[in-house]
């Protein structure tokens, strides 16, 4: 067995082995994949092998697709049949809800190159009799999926993964990870049977491994202890059921008819297969309990829990509702096994937080179905530095220090049974909430703000009536909350309101190679001393890696805000990077502030007077003039009893400034503003509103415009990229080109809905040429508005596409960047 290897794979499960594969067909000659049992002996065995296409992720919609194109070519490979049985999926609806739901994932699916049609209810029974349709709405088919079988299509792999070279190892575990400066030594451990038992035997080797990939399944807490880092993958239990041959199925298919699409009935929370004559039902219920907190013991194999028919009843009888010939068909079999969760449902894929060459995929619910495409862009990521999808959503580093494993089970047992939901893009979920909150949230709460869940903190989405209750208001449309938000947008606009941004993520660089550092770091001039700039921070491909507004407080001491979303993802970025180039640029000191300051934003041509009227200062009344305190700078003033390093900038385009204050001091200076603010009629605004304004602004925003599929520079953002110095990603940003750009379109949309930043662009020959990445509804222009990247030849202002929403096509002109006051006049004017 060899013991020192490029890249070595932890698991083979599904995941693990198509990871092997592909690092092997990317061009790694060297990689072994380590299994401390069978190959599929993990979740991947007991699976029910579908493969949906259907995802709302942009991502992972890439990933779901590759896997299933890829899973086609396999056989041709390897020679060996996965049993991809294409019989497409079907999603039916039993609401207009439901149907909405689909056209904005049908719109999605556009821009992935996903296939689908819409079926009527008529043409559902015409061509599968034995479904009942009359209480259905339509339907969305798939005919490019179907499933596959899990353990056939993981040997596949394994074989293909042979052929190139892949040393597979079973019997062998991953004990204890040791990163030598230059390589990790893994020392692994002889697994030996006992009792039917899985057990250490005490036979070690240790491997020296570039890299190391984990891939462990129902085992990632155990993995986590050994990394000594945190993983938010805990498995739930999840049951199906096996039926006894329907005689109507079996006759049905005898006349010759094709086998049934995988049905898909949300609204019921199933899923239903044809199996041999008879019918598969599996089911996301409610009260399935998260397993294996605390790791995966020795006793349970390739096992499965017994099956809790109690808590599938609802789904059963369902099923015998929608496919009635079942009623009379026994149970064959059951399994009731693990499948791995995470608080928002979406893998852990990509770079371990704090380790170097350390990779993570773990976490996987759609395990089949995103191993092939999880194995590709992995590898890209591993073998060239960057996929070519932004993975973000999937980043490991997507909760912080903050998550324990009481949140991770209980998320994750709320995702389980969410998975059936309406997914409305206005979606909050409640569970552990309120977890993180900022001193103030409870005076916001008892003025009607209704809190949105940023990377764990409370954040108001808006602010309504008290009583008026949020989960009722979400809809695909314009729900109940938009006039809110409306009256927010409008308040800033015409007069003040204010924001609570404390979740923004605050760092301090100071040192004598801070300034150094950060001028390599980052794309745009740093700025003076008391001033600030807007800058990025690229990934090795030249896209964007992390967006950070950048105080300079001194020459060598600097504050860098980024997005409150990303906080453990622009950490683990940016101190890696000052780990690397401290020997070179000389000491850097780096201080996580996030939770030591708040953050409010105050805004709107009122925001001077407001402030005024609260300042402390020997000539008050010019404090806050252009002279002594212009745009883009940043200054330390007193807010009655209150110190605050005020920014002058506003997210919202409006005369504003940043006030980032002791956090235990937030209550004083919420009580002061608000008593200031009464008379000049200040509006508490929340976040949907200033996600509306910037867009008037063009301002784009960090998971949407910005992100590691594009450079700043086809972001449309040259003017903070200083192309006359070097920064780390420049030439690559510069090789690539503009491949497309990003616009800002005002939309003549339905009356009764706005673009969420999902939807497909078109030309007016009805060719796609681009998608929306942020959308919504602007009261200056008074008609829906969005941002998003169109090929280049077309990003011309006074250009007119179309943007696909609730399934028709509406006009979207391109305008100016900042149609809303171009030229600034409002933020800057004086006072
Ligand atoms: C009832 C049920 C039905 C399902 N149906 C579907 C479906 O229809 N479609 C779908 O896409 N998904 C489905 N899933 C989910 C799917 O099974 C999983 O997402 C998928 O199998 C995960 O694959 P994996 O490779 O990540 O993990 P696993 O298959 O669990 O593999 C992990 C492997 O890592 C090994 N390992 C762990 N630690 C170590 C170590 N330290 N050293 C060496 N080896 C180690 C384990 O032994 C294991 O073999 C279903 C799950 C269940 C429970």
């Amino acid at each position: 067995m060899k013991t020192t290897v490029k890249a070595l794979v932890v698991g083979g499960g599904a995941v693990g082995t198509s990871i092997a594969y592909h690092l092997a067909k990317a061009g790694w000659d060297d990689v072994m994949l380590l299994e401390r049992d069978e190959l599929t002996s993990g979740s991947t065995w007991h699976a029910a092998g579908l493969l949906p296409l259907f995802n709302m992720s942009y991502a992972t919609t890439h990933i779901h697709k590759y896997s299933v194109d890829f899973y086609k070519e396999l056989e041709a490979e390897t020679g060996l049949n996965a049993g991809f049985a294409v019989v497409g999926n079907l999603r039916m609806a039993q609401t207009q809800e439901r149907m909405d739901e689909y056209m904005l994932y049908a719109s999605t699916a556009e821009t992935c190159d996903v296939p689908y049609e819409w079926m009527t209810p008529d043409q559902i029974k015409a061509k599968w009799p034995l479904i009942k349709t009359d209480d259905l709405k339509g339907a969305l088919y798939h005919n490019t999926d179907g499933y596959i079988n899990p353990a056939d299509v993981t040997q596949a792999m394994a074989k293909g993964a042979r052929q190139r070279g892949v040393a597979i190892e079973r019997k062998w575990q991953a004990d204890a990870f040791q990163w030598n400066g230059d390589a990790w030594e893994v020392t692994c451990t002889k697994m030996v049977e006992k009792g039917g038992n899985l057990i250490p035997s005490d036979e070690q080797i240790v491997i020296t491994a570039g890299h190391v990939v984990t891939a462990s399944g129902n085992h990632a807490q155990t993995t986590a202890k050994k990394l000594g880092i945190k993983i938010p993958a805990i498995p739930v239990e999840h049951q199906f059921i096996v039926m006894d041959q329907d005689p109507d199925l079996v006759k049905f298919r005898a006349e010759g008819n094709v086998e049934h699409p995988v049905i898909r009935d949300a609204d019921a929370q199933s899923y239903v297969r044809e199996e041999r004559g008879g019918w598969i039902l599996g089911v996301y219920e409610k009260n399935a309990p998260a397993v294996f907190e605390y790791g995966v013991p020795d006793a349970f194999r390739a096992d499965l829990f017994p099956l809790d028919l109690e808590r599938i009843e609802d789904q059963y009888m369902a099923m015998i509702h929608r496919i009635p010939s079942c009623e009379e068909s026994g149970l064959k079999d059951d399994f009731n096994g693990p499948i791995c969760y995470t608080p928002d449902g979406n893998p852990l894929v990509g770079p371990a937080p704090g380790l170097h060459n350390m990779w993570l995929a773990e976490g996987f619910s759609f395990g089949i179905t995103a191993a092939g495409g999880t194995g590709y862009y992995l590898a890209q990521m591993m073998v060239d530095g960057e996929a070519e999808i932004d993975m973000a959503s999937l980043d490991p580093k997507r909760y912080g220090d903050w998550m324990t494993t009481e949140f991770a089970a209980r998320k994750n047992e709320e995702c389980y049974d969410h998975v059936y939901i309406l997914h409305h893009p206005d979606e909050e979920r409640p569970a552990c909430r309120p977890l993180r909150t900022s001193p103030a949230y409870d005076r916001q709460a008892a003025r009607g703000a209704q809190f949105g869940f940023v990377n764990g903190w409370e954040r108001p989405n808006y602010f309504a009536p008290m009583g008026f209750n949020d989960h009722d208001a979400r809809s695909f449309r314009r729900g109940d909350w938009w006039q809110y938000a409306v009256e927010e947008a409008k308040a800033i606009r015409e007069g003040v309101g204010l924001i609570d941004a404390t979740a923004f993520t605050k760092h301090r660089i100071s040192g004598p190679g801070a300034a150094a550092f950060l001028d390599w770091f980052t794309t745009n001039k740093l700025p003076k001393v008391g001033r600030i700039n807007l800058t990025y921070a690229l990934t090795s491909h030249g896209t964007t890696r992390t967006e950070y507004t950048i105080v300079r407080i001194a020459e060598d001491d600097f504050y860098l805000v980024s997005a409150g979303g990303w906080h453990a993802y622009d950490q683990d970025y940016l101190y890696k990077a000052i780990m690397e180039k401290e020997p070179e640029f000389g000491r850097i000191n780096e201080e996580d502030v996030t939770t030591k300051y708040g953050v409010f934003a105050i805004a709107g041509p009122k925001s001077r007077d407001v402030l005024l009227d609260v300042i402390k200062d020997a000539e008050p009344e010019t404090t806050l003039s252009n002279k002594r305190f212009p745009w883009l700078s940043s200054k330390k003033i007193e807010l009655g009893m209150c110190p605050v390093n005020a920014i002058r900038v506003a997210y919202t385009g409006e005369l504003g400034w940043e006030l980032h204050h002791p956090i235990e001091m937030q209550n004083y200076l919420f009580d002061l503003l608000e008593k200031a603010g009464e008379k000049h009629g200040m509006k508490l605004v929340g976040a949907r509103a200033q996600n509306w304004l910037r867009q008037e602004k063009s301002y784009r925003a960090f998971g949407n415009e910005l992100g590691r599929d594009a450079t700043p520079a086809e972001a449309d953002l040259p003017r903070f990229i200083d192309l006359n110095k070097d920064f780390y990603g420049k030439d690559a940003m510069v090789e690539k080109g503009i491949r497309s750009k990003c616009v800002t379109l005002l939309i003549d949309g339905p009356d009764d809905a706005d673009p969420w930043g999902r939807e497909a662009l078109y030309a007016q020959d009805g060719t796609r040429v681009g998608r929306l990445t942020s959308g919504g509804y602007s009261v200056a222009f008074e008609k829906s508005i969005g941002l998003g990247y169109v090929r280049p030849e077309l990003a011309e202002v006074g250009t007119t596409l179309k943007v696909r929403m609730l399934n028709e096509l509406w006009d979207a002109t391109i305008v100016e960047d900042s149609p809303y006051d171009p030229k600034n006049a409002k933020i800057r004017v004086d006072g």
